[in-house]
C-alpha cells in the first residue's frame, strides 16, 4: 500500500519517506504508541518501500508488484500464527519452542516476529518474544536480501526479557548496512534504557476524527453518520474504530448509563447490582474496556454539569440522556463517582473480584 493511503501520523511518514529516498535507513527503529494506532501498518509500509520494484526511486511502494503483494500478506498474521504453532506440536517442551521459533514469513526479506504463545490453545501464562526468536533474527540479519533491504518487524518488543537483550544488543553491534529492525510497542517504558536508546524512536499520537474517517472510508462500507460516529468513538484510534460494533458499542454505553442512572435515583441496590452483573458479562468486552466506558460517561457528565461546551463529546449518540442526567446531579457527586472509579480501577491491576468492585462502585454511588 502506498504511503498516500496512510493517513495521520504525516511526520512520521514524511521522515521514513526522507531516510528511503536517501538510502540512510537506520538499523533499528521503535515504534511507539496504543495498540491500533497504525504502527503495524506503516512498518509494513515500510517494508515493502523498501523493496519495492517500481517505485524505489521516490521511496514508496505500489503496492501492486510481486515483492509488495508478498510482503503484504503479512498484514493477516493470524493463519501463519496458527500454522507455526500447530508445527510444533499441541504441547510443545521448553527446547522446541526455543528450538523452533515462530517466525512468520511471506516474503524472504521480511520477518515478523509476535510474543510466542507456545501453544494454539490454552496458551501460557504471557507471550513473549523468546530468546531463539532473537537468535534467528540475528542470524538472519547477517544474510544478504534477496530484493534491497532485510526488514524485520517485531512486534509486542517489551515482552523481550531483560536477560535476552544481550541477544538483542549482539544484533545492533556490527549491522550489515542492509538490515533494518521495527521494534512495536504499546508500552515504550517497559522497554530496556539500552535498547530503546539505540532505536530511533517514533510516537504515534491519536489521529483526528476526520483522519479516522477518511481510513473508515477506505477500508469500510459504511453510511456516513455511522462512520462518523465510529470515529468519535475511536479516540483517534483507527483500528477501534475499525472493530467497532456500532450497535453492540451504543447497548453497552446505554446500559452503563442506566446503572449511574438507577444509583444517582438512589435505587435499591440488588437492582443495580443485576444490571452491573449483565455488564461484566458482555462478550469481548474486557474490564478495562468497561472501566472507560465508564469514564468516558462520567466525562461527558460533568461537562453536561458544569455546562462546559465540549467540541468532542465523548458519547455523542448519548447527549439527551446525558443531558437529562446532569439536571439530577452534582458536579460533586460526578467527582465522587470519578474517584471510586479510579479506586476501582486500581483494584483491577491489583486483581480484585470484578463483579464485587462494579458492585461496590454502583453501591457508593448510590450513597448521596
Ligand atoms: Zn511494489
Amino acid at each position: 500500500m502506498p504511503f498516500a493511503q496512510y493517513h495521520g501520523n504525516s511526520r512520521v511518514v514524511t521522515a521514513l519517506r526522507g531516510m528511503l529516498t536517501s538510502g540512510r535507513v537506520p538499523h533499528a527503529l521503535l515504534f511507539a504508541g496504543p495498540r491500533g494506532m497504525g504502527k503495524f501498518t506503516l512498518a509494513l509500509q515500510l517494508a515493502q518501500a523498501a523493496n519495492c520494484e517500481r517505485l524505489a526511486a521516490v521511496g514508496d511502494s505500489c503496492g501492486e508488484c510481486g515483492t509488495c503483494l508478498k510482503i503484504g500478506e503479512l498484514a493477516e498474521p493470524g493463519p501463519l500464527i496458527e500454522r507455526g504453532l500447530e508445527s510444533r506440536g499441541a504441547s510443545p517442551d521448553t527446547a522446541t519452542v526455543e528450538r523452533v521459533p515462530l517466525i512468520l514469513q511471506t516474503h524472504p526479506d521480511v520477518w515478523l516476529l509476535v510474543p510466542d504463545p507456545v501453544r494454539l490453545r490454552n496458551p501460557v501464562a504471557r507471550p513473549v518474544l523468546r530468546l531463539g526468536q532473537l537468535r534467528a533474527v540475528q542470524r538472519a540479519a547477517q544474510f544478504v536480501p534477496s530484493a534491497r533491504r532485510r526488514v524485520f518487524l517485531l512486534e509486542g518488543a517489551e515482552t523481550m526479557a531483560e536477560a535476552h537483550s544481550n541477544a538483542f544488543l549482539k544484533i545492533l553491534e556490527e549491522p550489515p548496512e542492509t538490515s533494518t529492525l521495527v521494534l512495536l510497542t504499546a508500552q515504550p517504558d517497559a522497554l530496556l534504557p539500552t535498547i530503546r536508546s539505540r532505536c530511533l524512536q517514533f510516537h504515534f499520537a491519536p489521529l483526528g476524527v476526520a483522519e479516522v474517517e477518511r481510513v473508515l472510508n477506505e477500508h469500510k462500507k459504511m453510511a456516513p453518520a455511522a462512520r462518523r460516529l465510529a470515529a468519535q468513538l475511536s479516540r483517534g484510534c483507527p483500528g477501534t474504530a475499525l472493530g467497532i460494533d456500532l450497535e453492540e458499542s451504543r447497548r453497552l454505553r446505554r446500559d452503563a448509563l442506566e446503572l449511574v442512572e438507577r444509583a444517582a435515583g438512589g435505587r435499591e441496590f440488588t437492582e443495580v447490582f443485576q444490571l452491573s452483573a449483565q455488564l461484566t458479562k458482555g462478550e469481548g468486552l474486557g474490564f478495562e474496556n468497561l472501566l472507560e466506558l465508564f469514564y468516558n460517561l462520567f466525562h461527558d457528565l460533568l461537562d453536561a454539569v458544569t455546562g462546559v461546551s465540549t467540541p468532542a463529546l465523548r458519547n455523542p449518540d448519548l447527549q439527551g440522556e446525558i443531558e437529562a442526567l446532569a439536571k439530577r446531579v452534582s458536579a460533586d457527586w460526578v467527582g465522587r463517582a470519578v474517584s471510586r472509579l479510579d479506586a476501582l480501577s486500581s483494584g483491577v491491576r491489583r486483581n480484585t473480584n470484578r463483579q464485587l468492585g462494579l458492585d461496590s462502585m454502583a453501591a457508593a454511588l448510590a450513597l448521596r
